[in-house]
């Protein structure tokens, strides 16, 4: 995980902001694992011990849950329409956990959800490229020359996509179509526009793995907290 300044880890625990927090630093009321730190360009690891004026910076237990998001709920913290939100299905803890990216509110399968915003940060930028599976259902066929410009890429209106993977598990009799695509992009909607591209209808979409975490074990709706060898594996 990327260390950040030292002002900007105490402005992020909300005890002030970032020029005060340089300023408390500059008068010597800042230890890190138990020493003073004056240095303004000091960088601080998630681990570090911070102290200001003698007082440790709350650190509320980071939370990492892999969760088995079902289809019909809404992955921001609120909806204007009073939709249930993946957030409401955590309500029952004392933490309050966000999701890590989005799925769209008819999309099931994997959804990491945290309280640790800094992890989320860092596994949504567009440079460190996750990769993520989707198990795809279409209405029609995505014929083979289809496929073929899938994988290299194809030209939607927000740019052309990175080559993915396609690989077809099922041909129902030319009326519809089972495959995993692969994809390492978390545009908006993305999955879905590929197959609008070629006219075609996405009737159903998982997404059944996300880096090398899959949902096997979980029932949809069902979560499990990772594992502290798992959430290091994707930082
Ligand atoms: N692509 C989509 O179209 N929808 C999702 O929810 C995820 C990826």
């Amino acid at each position: 995980m990327e260390e950040v300044r030292l002002q900007k880890a105490i402005a992020n625990s909300g005890v002030t902001s970032r020029r005060k927090a340089e300023v408390m630093i500059e008068e010597g009321r800042v230890k890190v694992n138990g020493e003073t730190v004056t240095e303004l360009g000091t960088k601080v690891k998630q681990n570090d011990r911070i102290e200001v004026d003698g007082v440790p910076l709350s650190q509320e237990e980071k939370v990492y849950i892999l969760y088995y998001k079902p289809a019909g709920e809404i992955s921001t913290a609120e909806d204007e329409r009073s939709r249930r939100t993946v957030v409401d299905a955590f309500e029952r803890m004392d933490v309050r956990l966000y999701p890590v990216g989005r799925l769209d509110y008819d999309t099931s399968g994997i959804l990491l959800m945290t309280n640790d915003g800094e992890f989320t940060q860092y596994m949504t930028h567009p440079k460190y490229e996750v990769r993520k599976t989707y198990r795809v259902k279409i209405d029609g066929i995505l014929k083979r020359e289809e496929q073929k410009q899938m994988r290299k890429g194809i030209q939607l209106e927000d740019g052309v996509t990175a080559p993915a993977d396609v690989k077809v598990i099922r041909d129902k009799k030319d009326r519809q179509m089972i495959l995993e695509l692969t994809i390492h992009e978390g545009r908006n909607r993305q999955v879905r526009r590929m197959f609008e591209h070629f006219g075609l209808k996405v009737i159903k979409l998982t997404r059944i793995s996300y880096d090398f975490l899959t949902l096997e074990g979980l029932g949809e709706g069902e979560y499990r907290f990772l594992k502290p060898h798992e959430v290091k594996k994707l930082i």
